[in-house]
């Protein structure tokens, strides 16, 4: 069994973002693609951020045990981790990167014990995740509430991860995630 590092977050942390800059660190990280049923954003790809998938496949796939965790983040809306895709990463000697909602942060914690090490991302306020989330400008006003909605809530699962990481300056969060990733490898 190989490593994996979770990142969970409120939706506009900026867990993109940081997760992107690691993966450019040559750090042997690579990130686990999930599954979803929502529609592309902006300029996202199949197979590259995603796998969109129609909610009759995706449930298929439930139903055919291919998914390590699966929810349905918002309504209506699942996501899910391919047992594949950890398969296909550990096979070329990689660490997964997750990028999952809180719940499945913490199942997929519990599923790797000690061969994982899980962050949280947090924002310093809800009125800077909103702004970040008006600024990013890839959701309706609609879909920014419903995020923020779900934010206080989301906060409430900082406690069960190994590591917070306060996304206020980008540069002190890429520096703060790059080194207990690093110590994480070093283990
Ligand atoms: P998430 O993946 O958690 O939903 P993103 O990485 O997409 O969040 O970040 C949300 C928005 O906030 C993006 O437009 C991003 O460029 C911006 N952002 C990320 N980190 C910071 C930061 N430290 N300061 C200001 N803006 C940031
Ligand atoms: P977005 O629509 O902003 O890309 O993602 C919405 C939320 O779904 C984020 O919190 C993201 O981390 C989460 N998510 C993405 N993929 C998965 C997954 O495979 N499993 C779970 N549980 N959540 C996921």
């Amino acid at each position: 069994m190989g490593k994996v590092v979770i990142f969970s977050a409120p939706s506009g942390s900026g867990k993109s973002t940081i997760v992107n800059y690691l993966l450019s660190k040559g750090l042997g990280l690579e990130f686990s693609i999930s599954a979803t049923c929502r529609a592309p954003r902006g300029e996202e790809q199949n197979g590259r951020e995603y796998f969109f998938f129609t909610p009759e496949e995706f449930k298929a796939k439930v139903e055919n045990n291919e998914f390590l965790e699966w929810e349905e983040v918002y309504p209506g809306c699942c996501y899910g981790t391919l047992k594949s895709e950890v398969e296909r990463i550990w096979a070329k000697g990689n660490i997964v990167v997750f990028d999952v909602d809180v719940v499945g942060g913490v199942n997929i914690k519990k599923i790797f014990g000690e061969q994982a090490l899980s962050i949280f991302i947090e924002a310093p306020s809800i009125d800077i995740l909103r702004k970040r989330l008006i600024g990013r400008g890839t959701d309706s006003m609609d879909k920014i509430e419903q995020r923020i909605a779900k934010a206080e809530y989301e906060m409430t699962f900082a406690p069960q991860f190994d590591t917070i990481v306060i996304n206020d300056k980008v540069e002190d969060a890429y520096s703060d995630a790059e080194r207990v990733i690093r110590d994480f490898i070093s283990k």
